[in-house]
């Protein structure tokens, strides 16, 4: 027998454990500058300076404090200069990357709009965003080149149609994804469009939930195809019918990309619909007291997930939070196919819905208010938005949708898109976006032209749409890990030694049945200028290479 060394004799220290600047435990002091500036004053009251102060002063009155951070409250954040190149991203000053406009996100829960309220998100970019608009992958609408001048009438006319940019940024209750097509779809489980509207008027806004560890983001969706990617969120409520209770949603917690991404995790309890707002607001709790305040790196839910573990979450949950033990209940069906909604449908009372793609999410305040028109002309007042940054028009009759469909065609959004068209996502890139090291939603909409021409000859072999999402840096705010190619912005060599813009490419990524994160493949870097060659070889290979129905991501 080896003799026990003198070390493995000594009884266990406790392993110091450094606060992590959770308040339950006690960290209420700020641990950094983040957490001060939300302790000196609730974000939420930068709203009242914006309209009495700012918007007056211009853009040189504002503090800096609520420049770069509580503005972000109310959906809006400097964008990039022009003209700084990716290379310089990170490394100079603050103010010498902020332009003297705003990024303005408008809040779109469960990706729900009025053809009203679309028109009025378009006639506002056309007056006071130079006609710019972006469709998000969290189902929001961005304008850009906002004055802080004229936030208050932005607002007016906003609020006058039931919109609003409250939370749409910030650490905070983000928006919540819905499915785009709740209360219409003939194999939908249940319709989650009252929970989320309880959500949305009791608790965005909600002074003792603006001041989160970080953002917090949520779906709440009872379509079993899972169209609000469930898998990557803080919070997700998933359609499933419980054996004895009937239908109700599964609760999932933790999920989330950015640099170190985890998939949501089940908890194993069944949420009947009126008790949705409920269990969303103890989980919102939850994070804002337990959740690490003292590295902003380690701060969102998922973290503090990980190290507990679903039983102990669930566990606090119930006892500290609720009050009550939840109901256990089944997991619900991992879904095949596509979640994007593309195309035209049948509704349960006999109308369609037309699903059609956005370029990347590029469109423009002329193309919303257009898309409304054409929707009214054919009766309908309700449009959708979807996490593939899509398009939904709902309730058309069958006789009309063919010529809605060739109106939205001549505004660049197609209903029958190549698969090429279809799978491509972009985040906001280098024009606009202050982290960006590269251009994104330009570079998607050639790559998209570029392979409708190379790959024509095989566009009928491709049965499920090989998923490309565009990110400007590692942030993957079009979820770089989850896609069949998924590709993350750096400066990356040339052929002659230089440092030009590209990719790191994350390859075989995917959500449902194949859910997982791509692997980083050395040597997988390609410049933007040469990325409609790598995407061909790639493609021609795997199909000339997979067996009998196998897809991308296996
Ligand atoms: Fe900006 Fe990076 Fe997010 Fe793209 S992924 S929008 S570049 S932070």
């Amino acid at each position: 027998m080896v003799p026990p060394t003198e070390a493995a004799t000594r009884p266990a220290r406790k392993r110091k454990t450094r606060g992590e600047g959770q308040w339950a435990l006690g960290y209420r002091e700020p641990l950094n500058a983040n957490e001060r500036s939300k302790k000196d004053d609730n974000p939420l009251n930068v709203r009242q300076r914006i309209e009495t102060i700012y918007a007056h002063g211009g853009f040189d009155s504002i503090d800096p404090a609520d420049l770069r951070g509580r503005f972000r409250w109310w959906g809006l954040y400097t964008q990039r200069a022009p003209g700084i190149p990716g290379a310089r991203t990170g490394t100079i000053e603050p103010e010498e990357l902020d332009d003297r406009y705003f990024m303005l996100r408008v809040r779109i829960d469960g990706g729900a709009l009025t053809t009203e309220q679309l028109r009025t998100i378009g006639e506002i970019s056309q007056t006071y965003a130079r006609d710019t608009a972006d469709i998000t992958d969290r189902q929001n609408i961005q304008l850009h080149w906002v004055r802080v001048e004229d936030m208050p009438t932005i607002w007016q006319k906003l609020e006058g149609v039931g919109l609003s940019t409250t939370e749409a940024c910030g650490d905070c209750p983000r928006v919540v994804l819905g499915s785009p097509v709740a209360g219409i779809a003939a194999d939908e489980i249940i319709d989650a469009t009252p929970a989320i509207a309880e959500i949305a008027e009791k608790f965005i806004g909600d002074r003792s939930l603006s001041n989160l560890p970080r953002k917090f983001k949520s779906a709440i969706s009872g379509s079993p195809r899972w169209d609000t990617v469930p898998e990557i969120n803080d919070i997700s409520l998933v359609g499933v019918v419980h054996p004895e209770h009937g239908p109700g949603f599964d609760l999932w917690v933790g999920g989330g990309l950015s640099t170190n991404p985890k998939l949501a995790v089940r908890l194993g309890a069944w949420v009947p619909l009126d008790e949705v707002a409920e269990v969303w607001h103890a989980v919102v709790q939850i994070f804002r007291d337990y959740g690490y305040r003292r590295l902003r790196h380690r701060a969102r839910l998922k973290f503090l997930v990980s190290d507990w573990g679903p039983e102990k979450f669930r566990q606090v949950l119930e006892d500290e939070y609720l009050g009550r033990k939840l109901v256990d209940g089944p997991a619900p069906e991992t879904p095949t196919g596509a979640r994007d909604h593309i195309g035209v449908h049948p509704q349960v009372d006999g109308n369609f819905y037309v699903g059609v793609k956005s370029p990347a999410g590029r469109v423009s305040g002329s193309t919303l208010v257009e898309v409304a028109k054409a929707a009214e002309r054919v009766g309908s007042r309700r449009v959708r938005t979807t996490v593939e940054q899509n398009l939904l028009v709902l309730d058309v009759a069958k006789s009309d949708v063919d010529g809605l469909v060739s109106d939205l065609a001549e505004l660049g959004l197609q209903a029958d898109p190549s698969p090429w068209r279809r799978s491509v996502i972009a985040c906001t890139g280098i024009e606009f976006c202050k982290l960006a090291i590269v251009e994104t939603k330009e570079r998607a909409i050639a790559l998209v032209h570029d392979l409708e021409k190379r790959l024509a000859d095989i566009q009928g072999d491709i049965a499920d749409p090989v998923t490309i999402n565009l990110n400007g840096c590692p942030n993957a705010c079009a979820r770089t890990q989850v896609a069949d190619i998924g590709l993350k912005g750096q400066m990356v060599p040339d052929g002659d030694g230089n440092q030009v813009e590209g990719f790191q490419v994350h390859l075989g990524g995917g959500l449902g049945q194949d859910a997982g994160f791509g692997r980083k493949i050395r040597g997988h870097k390609v410049t933007s200028a040469e990325l409609g060659d790598y995407v061909e070889r790639l493609v021609r290979r795997y199909l000339a290479q997979r067996g009998d129905g196998e897809r991308f991501a296996q």
